[in-house]
């Protein structure tokens, strides 16, 4: 078997008003080259000012990734020539970065594991190219500078991810951490977070040759052009070929990666001390003030979940890791109790209504009440739990409440022995093999007999007596 090493190169578009040098806006979608100003078109003489609040973002979610705040940290020019940088240079920070060595504990298939990082930086965003037609032989191209120094943190971890699942959950968990502090929708498709990988394969303890994947617009597609390199590349060294070091091209289309033609590899960007800024220095105050504004977090919220509600791990990262799912499962858990059937209901029946609606959970005609209400009604015996879904699926449709449901339709269960056990004598005639069967002392079958008592009364029967009385006729027969 071969071992895949990964790293990410992570993005993070910060989600402050204004950009981090200048007081543009950063409104995504604008009219191209609306929000633009001479310091984020790199006009001669302009001037950068630092942006606050980027610093406190930054910050923040540095304490998030468990990293240590570095109270002296610097910028950089970073040079090199492509024309969606108008300075020439972008800045960004170096030989001192705002955060290092954090990690993130993410967990896959049960296990938790570890992934450290290494810096989490901040710099400055480019414009945007579009380019008509086809990528590589497109015939014009054409700038928006409403991106130019728009706020970006760089996250960048070591190699310790070794396997497309584990990748796709740290992004996963990072784009919550960052969605909950409120620094960034994290919103892949629309350029919030760009993630590039870091892949090699190897079968012993020497590292494979590092191939470097960029394009990737989704949380899937990282995760199907890890599937495909560690493919590709461990093909190639079984045949005793070699890996090339290079950088490579998702396409989404079919789903494989291409060597990009490039001369980037070449590039020695002449770092130097940015001299229009001078050295960040956060005071310790600062860093301890945004410390204890942070709240609890996805994978601390998951872990609650599934230690104190006994949730499954799929149904508590599911709640946890969206802000507002987990606002909502809290405010009604914490007026019904019941979490793990409000989890049910929640990622069952309330997702498909999301599903089918495009509705966001804030959105639903559903409440605490009315879940109270529906959890009452099953409480006291006057519906299944099957029957419960029906009639949450039919409540948040109607906007009729659960018991005027129960009421109007007739469902509540059936309790009276007398009709239960004409039903039963009835299911007993209609099935006598599995009488037989049963008396012959295949006890199994009483499920099947079961079944066919709950179909004949519409799911209405009461299940606890069906049994009892069931048994009973049953023994009836033996004499
Ligand atoms: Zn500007």
């Amino acid at each position: 078997m071969y071992k895949p090493t990964i790293g990410l190169e992570i993005h993070l578009q910060l989600m402050t008003e204004s950009k981090i040098f200048c007081s543009c806006s950063t409104e995504f979608a604008a009219k191209p080259n609306t929000h633009i100003c001479p310091v984020c078109i790199g006009l001669p003489g302009a001037l950068p000012v630092l942006n606050e609040k980027v610093i406190e973002y930054g910050v923040m979610l540095g304490i998030a990734l468990n990293c240590t705040i570095n109270e002296v940290s610097s910028f950089y020019r970073k040079n090199y020539f492509y024309p969606d940088l108008p300075k020439g240079y972008q800045i960004t920070q170096y030989a001192i970065p705002l955060a290092k060595d954090g990690f993130l504990e993410i967990v896959t298939e049960n296990q938790r594991k570890m992934i450290r990082i290494e810096k989490a930086h901040i710099e400055e965003d480019s414009g945007k190219s579009i380019h008509t037609g086809d990528i590589t032989e497109s015939e014009y191209s054409f700038i928006d500078f409403n991106r130019s120094g728009v706020p970006l943190m760089e996250i960048v971890t070591y190699p310790d991810i070794e396997s497309p699942d584990e990748a796709y959950e740290f992004l996963n968990l990072l784009r919550s951490i960052a969605r909950y502090l409120g620094v960034s929708t994290g919103d892949m498709e629309k350029g919030a977070l760009r993630c590039d990988v870091n892949i090699s394969v190897s079968k012993d303890e020497v590292m494979g040759t590092k191939v470097e994947i960029k394009n990737l617009n989704s949380f899937r597609s990282v995760k199907r052009a890890l599937e495909y390199e560690i493919k590709r590349q461990t093909k190639l060294i079984e045949e005793g070929r070699t890996v090339v070091k290079e950088t490579r091209h998702f396409d989404e289309k079919d789903g494989t990666t291409k060597a990009m033609r490039t001369k980037e590899e070449l590039n020695d960007y002449r770092y130097f001390p940015e001299p229009d800024l001078p050295p960040l220095i956060i005071s310790g105050d600062f860093i301890e003030e945004i410390g204890q504004r942070i709240p609890e977090l996805p994978n601390q919220k998951m872990r609650r979940f599934i230690e104190d509600y006994s949730l499954s791990i799929d149904y508590a990262r599911s709640i946890a890791y969206v802000p507002s799912f987990s606002k909502y499962f809290e405010s009604i858990i914490a007026f019904t109790g019941k979490p793990r059937e409000v989890a049910n209901f929640i990622m069952v029946n309330i997702s498909n209504y999301l599903n089918e609606t495009g509705k966001d959970i804030e959105e639903v005609p559903f409440g605490k009440e009315e879940f109270k209400e529906l959890l009452d009604l099953i409480d006291s015996k006057i519906i299944s739990l099957n029957i419960a879904k029906n009639v949450l699926d039919d409540s948040i449709r109607s906007g009729k409440s659960p018991s005027e449901i129960v009421r109007e339709k007739g469902l509540s269960q059936v309790t009276d022995e007398d009709t239960l056990r004409s039903m039963i004598v009835e299911v007993l005639k209609e099935n006598e093999m599995q009488v037989r069967q049963y008396l012959a002392g295949k006890t199994k079958v009483i499920g099947f007999l079961v079944g066919a008592v709950m179909k004949k009364s519409g799911g209405k029967a009461n299940p606890d007596l069906v049994n009892k009385i069931l048994l009973k006729e049953l023994e009836t027969l033996r004499q």
